[in-house]
């Protein structure tokens, strides 16, 4: 039986193995990761990330082929195939800081691998990394380890969070590169077979190696691009009385340019888009191209640029300050149907209005309040705290309060702030929203998903991005 290990149980690591164990019943599949708490709740009923369907094929692989394991290094040993899947986050200290890659997860894992390995190893680079860093990983393993032979494949992950399930079914393609040895090309067809148990062999496209690396990163410049060009026009229909829903739409009907994601918002999360096209970035710059490395920075100010945009429209709308005002916020995940915050559009949106003083009651139905007051900085205060440690200002605590209802949070508000996309907010019924707010009540929608002429009828005032302005 073929053994797949794969390096890091998060948001990439979990889904994409149970997968391969749902579809390769033939092949045995351990998730391992250093984080204790991170395998218990894989091998619980609580699984530690949410994505719809998730649930269903953990349940029916755990215990027959898929199985989760903080013994890392027992089963990278035993392993034919180890993708490594750890956190590349953006350095924060030294060298590139604020823009190049932090592999030390990454050479930690490959170190590791080294050490532990006892025989032939497949090497696959799930983790979206710097083009190039195959020969940094090459180099690690094979002067840690002579005669082990370890080929080295990128195989970047194309999923999107809260749709990760359906894309790994059914992917637009899985990309597969190499070295043009017929080792690496023996391994590129290994690989290659265990995607063709449920991809059609057209999708899977095998190129070398940098090219794989960089089209990961290429990929989320230019989505991220594409929202970034729709928010830049959603500030000019916004000082020209255009709506943006009708530019987006007679652009996208162009077959060259393609209708999907070219919806106007409040600005791109996730922890991917930002820190990919910094990597970008900082990769451009290493190689002597400024200009294009600042056509990809563009792409972050202009997202940033948007959410300050926001933050001043609410605080403008609302006759210049919402100091002490209670403004709502429902939605804290940085999209629908995940409960990952990183880099949400909602923390710069929540401490832009804390800063004005605003009172703020959150809700997002799968994130945590312990989540919240974390990403806000803030420690939730518990009065069976121990002593010693210390609670964060009364005054934070009094601004902030998380809640676990939509109507709780905008009961008595100023003001309701629409941060992410849940289907949930598109039904809410506004009536009973308007009836339980101040007056006058203000609506300012940062994902377009309400319907601006019912709740105008309704009586609220509604700033929609992009869209004409309340009369
Ligand atoms: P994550 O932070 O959710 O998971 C990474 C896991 O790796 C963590 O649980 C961490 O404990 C573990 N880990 C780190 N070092 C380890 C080690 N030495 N041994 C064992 N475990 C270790 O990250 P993620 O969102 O799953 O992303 C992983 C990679 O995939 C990143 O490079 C990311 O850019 C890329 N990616 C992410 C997405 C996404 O939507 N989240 C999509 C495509 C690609």
């Amino acid at each position: 039986m073929v053994k797949i290990c794969c390096i890091g149980a998060g948001y990439v690591g979990g889904p994409t193995m149970a997968v391969i164990a749902l579809k390769c019943p033939d092949i045995e599949v351990t998730v391992v990761d250093i984080s204790t708490q991170r395998i218990n709740g894989w091998n619980s009923e609580h699984l530690p990330i949410y994505e719809p369907g998730l649930e269903e094929v953990v349940k029916e692989c755990r215990g027959r082929n898929l199985f989760f394991s903080t013994d890392v290094e027992k089963h990278v040993a035993q392993a034919d195939i180890i993708f490594v899947s750890v956190n590349t986050p953006t350095k924060t200290h030294g060298l590139g800081a604020g823009k190049a890659a932090d592999l030390t997860y990454w050479e930690s894992a490959a170190r590791m691998i080294a050490d532990v390995s006892k025989s032939d190893k497949i090497v696959v680079e799930k983790s979206t990394v710097p083009v190039k860093t195959a020969e940094a990983i090459e180099r690690i393993l094979t002067h840690s380890r002579k005669g082990i032979n370890f080929t080295i494949l990128s195989n970047p992950e194309f999923l999107a969070e809260g749709t990760a399930m359906k894309d790994l079914f059914n992917p637009d393609r899985v990309l597969i590169g190499g070295r043009e040895t017929p080792e690496g090309q023996k391994a590129i067809e290994t690989l290659r077979d265990v995607y063709a148990n449920w991809v059609p062999m057209e999708r899977i496209i095998c190129t070398n190696l940098w090219s794989a690396e960089l089209s990961k990163l290429a990929a989320n410049a230019f989505l991220a691009q594409r929202i970034s060009s729709v928010n830049a026009m959603s500030a000019l229909c916004e000082a020209t009385g255009a709506d943006v829903s009708e530019v987006s739409h007679s652009v996208g009907t162009d077959s060259r340019i393609g209708p999907k994601f070219l919806n106007a918002s409040v600005g791109f999360g996730g922890s991917c888009f930002q820190k990919d096209i910094l990597n970008l970035v900082y990769i451009c710059e290493c190689n002597g191209l400024p200009e294009v490395a600042n056509y990809w920075k563009q792409v972050i100010k202009v997202n940033d640029y948007q959410k300050s945009r926001f933050v001043n429209r609410v605080v403008s709308s609302m006759f210049n300050t919402v100091s002490s005002k209670k403004i709502a916020i429902l939605g804290f995940a940085f999209k629908k149907d995940t409960g990952d915050t990183r880099e949400t559009p909602a923390i710069d949106v929540c401490k832009g209005l804390l800063g004005d003083r605003a009172r703020l009651s959150i809700y997002d139905p799968q994130v945590t309040e312990e989540q919240i007051m974390k990403d806000l900085s803030m420690r939730k205060f518990d009065k069976d705290h121990p002593a010693h440690l210390q609670p964060p200002s009364p005054t934070s605590i009094k601004q902030v309060s998380v809640v676990w209802d939509a109507y709780e949070a905008v009961k008595d508000a100023h003001g309701v702030c629409i941060m992410t996309e849940w289907d949930e907010f598109k039904k809410l019924d506004y009536q009973k929203v308007y009836d339980s707010m101040q007056k006058p009540s203000f609506v300012f929608d940062g994902r377009n998903v309400v319907d601006v002429d019912m709740l105008r009828k309704i009586g609220f005032i509604v700033y929609s991005i992009g869209k004409p302005l309340d009369p």
